[in-house]
């Protein structure tokens, strides 16, 4: 069994303000990570989820990818166990890519970890990630940086989100299988987009909306009757989900074809002939 700790950084004075920022560093085996912002908010939420994706550290903008982080962890819980599985491609510096934890011992050291956090927060401690870096560097153009936000505020802001993803996934994997995994083709007459999508995101794309919270009825209709129609559409009958195309993408003033468009960028100076009833998704090796 493996073991994973979080030591808070000292703390240091951020510049003309109030604040102090920390940071954290994430132990495995009592071995050092080396890595750029923690990812706290949204890693703090996935600690409560059972099955789900994260990105374990992030940029000082917020984005993961910018420093470097293109492929996201994969948390699965059971009763006894947690692993992380990391991405196959070397951007994480980790010693495996999958590291199993006791779920007791997992769930302690994130709860150690909030009420530490808490505590900083009120001597005006805040984590670095949760600073309005971009509000400071245009604090000499005259914009008000926003304060620092509550590890509480960002961690419930991501469960709300993540639990409403979790719901999303459950209803397109009862319905067409695992909706993580990259298996589908996207094909347009003779071109296959280059990378195989997850049912999640391609579902997600063709009803052109992802999910924001768990009880948006009105969203959660739309991804089962538009997953109802994936599953036609993997057995050959295109008619439903080209229509759902349609009157999603007409929602928000876009036409079908942008649709194509989004998968086949090459299309878009040369538009005119796009038919979205062309469309084909694909669901073994090409
Ligand atoms: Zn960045």
């Amino acid at each position: 069994m493996d073991t994973i700790k979080f030591i808070i950084t000292e703390s240091s004075d951020v510049k003309n303000t109030p604040y102090q920022s920390c940071d954290v560093v994430v132990q495995f085996n009592e071995e050092e990570l080396p890595h750029a912002f923690f990812n706290a908010n949204q890693v703090m939420a996935v600690s409560h989820i059972d099955f789900v994706e994260f990105d374990l550290f992030t940029c000082s903008c917020g984005e993961p990818g910018c420093a470097g982080f293109q492929a996201p962890v994969f948390q699965k819980k059971s009763e006894k166990q947690v692993t992380w599985q990391f991405p196959l491609a070397e951007m994480y510096t980790t010693q495996k890519k999958l590291y199993s934890f006791d779920r007791e011992q997992f769930e302690q050291a994130f709860t150690n970890l909030f009420n530490e956090l808490q505590k900083l927060e009120a001597e005006n401690i805040f984590l670095a990630s949760n600073f309005d870096h971009m509000g400071y560097e245009e604090q000499d153009l005259g914009f008000e940086p926003h304060p620092p936000i509550t590890i509480s505020e960002g961690t419930d802001w991501w469960k709300n989100r993540l639990f409403a993803e979790s719901k999303a996934h459950s209803i397109i994997t009862e319905t067409v299988g695992d909706s993580f995994s990259d298996s589908f083709t996207v094909q347009y007459e003779d071109k296959s987009y280059p990378h195989k999508v997850s049912a999640y995101d391609l579902i997600g794309s063709i009803i052109n909306d992802f999910p924001r919270g768990e009880d948006d009825d009105v969203y959660f209709d739309k991804l089962k009757k538009a997953t109802d129609a994936f599953a036609l559409a993997l057995k050959g009958d295109y008619n439903k989900i080209v229509d759902i195309i349609q009157s999603s993408y007409a929602e928000n003033d876009l036409e079908a074809k942008d649709f194509i468009c989004r998968w086949f960028w090459e299309f878009e100076n040369n538009e005119a002939d796009l038919d979205v009833k062309k469309i084909r998704f694909i669901n073994k090796p090409l």
